[in-house]
């Protein structure tokens, strides 16, 4: 194995989420065993180690929610929690031996692509040094917890933490807490801590539309027919897959008769559930279904007409010493702010400074919005993979899917670097500006594009969804395009003075 002394590795994958595991993986049933994983936490899982708030659990149903190659027959739920998806992940690392791989606690600085060597320089945080012929960034798009600059929000004197980096040692009970943003993470810790709040004020800036999670117990007698039956297992499997992607038509465009359908059962679940007219006004959005995340729940309007929690919905002033004041002067009184605002989203593969080809660096490259080749390379940083990169979010269907498809395409490029000896494979601009334009043009009549705010778009420019079903997503990767790729064999690379 190789160390963190600067040795010669084929590969540094960064990152030990679903991402860089998947990626470890297929390296490894590849043959290539001389990679490292650098993780900048003390555990592999990612976004399921990051983010432990009471109620964290999944809204892809579990027996979607797994590689495909490694299935797990014992999912204790329909829509498996946290702690589960995070023993999940863990398994898998232990079962496919990627744990020795692993540098927990590595967080990396920067990586320089060595254009003469056709060798990517990592450097670590804590001054650890690799190089390597390939460079996989498996870092997510939400693992930068991100909150808003509110007036006086150090003053406050009670407890403050983000949903992503959940306080477990604070006890809620008793306590007059605020949620600040209502999202995807919200909804779920919600009906977790309102019944322990003395007072639980949910600060809401907008309303998200809501549909029914059909979450069960999956029993013992179902796990040992799933054992005895695979096919079953994976005949769900596909069920679910199939429920999920029929749904696309939902997000192909606003108003259609798919769109429509989904808001219908939307508005049904806020009828069936909240009863008193003006709660359900406060709780019916003014945006298209679908333009913003659609969220998955049963619980979180029973949890918002409990007589002990409030829905301001007017814009916050201030933060002060004990609590929130809102624009028309209403003061909140409060022991503990929640914010659960989201991530910062914009900068992909922010705070790593990665230099390229003739020192182009990509944050000043993707200033205006990042863009990639198929979502994983990027014209300029040859030999450099990016996994649930721009373009490769969804709003329908299982992300892992994806990221299986984003290593059919990649694999075959990294044959080609190492069978052809290349120094630089890297995406030619054209075909990378072309594969954006009619991406772009697709996406521009998406639901996405309607007016409402969303973390999938940064200044108007949809960056972070794939602009079709998971089908056509699956058919564009299937094929290799080495003609849309300049290949340099070692040796051969001309360096400009
Ligand atoms: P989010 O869905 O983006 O929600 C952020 C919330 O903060 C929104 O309610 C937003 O209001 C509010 N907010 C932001 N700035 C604010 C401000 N200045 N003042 C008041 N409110 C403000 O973030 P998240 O809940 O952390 O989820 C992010 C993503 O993580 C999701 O979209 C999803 O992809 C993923 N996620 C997935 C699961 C899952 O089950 N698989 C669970 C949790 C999260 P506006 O709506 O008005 O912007």
């Amino acid at each position: 194995m190789a160390g963190d002394t600067g040795e010669r590795l084929t590969a540094v994958i960064v990152g030990a989420g679903m991402s860089g595991l998947l990626a470890a993986i297929k390296l490894k049933e590849r043959g290539i065993d001389d990679f490292v994983v650098l993780e900048r936490s003390d555990s592999v899982g990612g976004t399921w180690y990051d983010n432990q708030y009471p109620g964290a659990s999944c809204d892809v149903p579990s027996h979607l929610y797994s590689y495909s190659f490694a299935p797990n027959p014992n999912w204790t739920r329909a829509f498996a929690r946290q702690p589960e998806i995070l023993a999940y992940f863990r398994d898998v690392a232990e079962r496919y031996g990627l744990n020795p791989h692993i540098r927990f606690g590595t967080e990396v600085e920067g990586a320089s692509f060595d254009e003469a060597a056709g060798e990517w320089q990592v450097r670590g945080a804590d001054g650890g040094r690799w190089t390597a012929r390939i460079l996989i960034v498996g870092a997510g798009q939400l693992n930068r917890p991100w909150s808003p600059d509110i007036e006086g929000k150090e003053s406050f004197r009670g407890t403050q933490f983000h949903s992503a980096r959940w306080n477990l040692d604070v006890d809620l009970t008793g306590q007059r807490v605020a949620s600040i943003g209502n999202g995807a993470s919200a909804v779920q810790y919600i009906p977790e801590i309102a019944p322990l709040a003395e007072k639980l004020t949910i600060f809401q800036r907008s309303s998200n539309w809501l549909i029914p999670r059909p979450d069960e117990e999956i029993t013992p007698k179902q796990h040992a027919l799933f054992k005895k039956l695979p096919i079953l297992r994976q005949a769900l499997r596909l069920l679910i897959y199939s429920i999920n992607e029929s749904r696309w038509g939902a997000f192909r465009k606003a108003g259609s008769w798919a769109s429509r359908r989904l808001e219908k059962m939307a508005r049904d679940h806020l009828t069936a559930q909240v009863h008193d007219p003006k709660l359900r006004e406060l709780l019916t959005p003014d945006y298209p279904i679908g333009c913003k995340r659609i969220l998955i729940t049963d619980d979180y309007y029973p949890a918002v007409c409990r007589p002990n929690v409030e829905i301001v919905s007017e814009p916050i002033a201030r933060i002060v010493p004990d609590g929130i004041e809102t624009q028309s002067g209403k003061k909140v009184p409060l022991d503990v702010i929640i914010w659960g605002t989201g991530f910062a989203t914009a900068g992909f593969l922010m705070p790593i400074d990665i230099v390229g080809r003739s020192g182009k660096r990509l944050h000043d490259v993707w200033a205006n919005g990042a863009e990639a080749h198929r979502g994983v390379t990027v014209a300029g940083f040859p030999n450099m993979f990016v996994m649930y990169g721009p373009n490769t979010n969804l709003g329908h269907n299982s992300i892992i899917f994806m990221s299986e498809r984003q290593m059919d395409y990649i694999l075959p490029l990294i044959d080609t670097i190492l069978a052809r000896d290349l120094a630089l494979l890297d995406v030619k601009p054209g075909p990378q500006a072309a594969y954006n334009r009619e991406l772009q043009a697709k996406l521009a009549t998406t639901v996405w594009s309607e007016n409402c705010g969303s973390w999938y778009k940064h200044d108007g420019k949809i960056t972070n969804n794939w602009s079709g079903s998971t089908i056509a997503f699956w058919r564009q990767m299937r094929k290799v395009d080495l003609d849309s790729y300049e290949l340099v064999p070692r040796g051969k690379v001309k360096v400009a003075a």
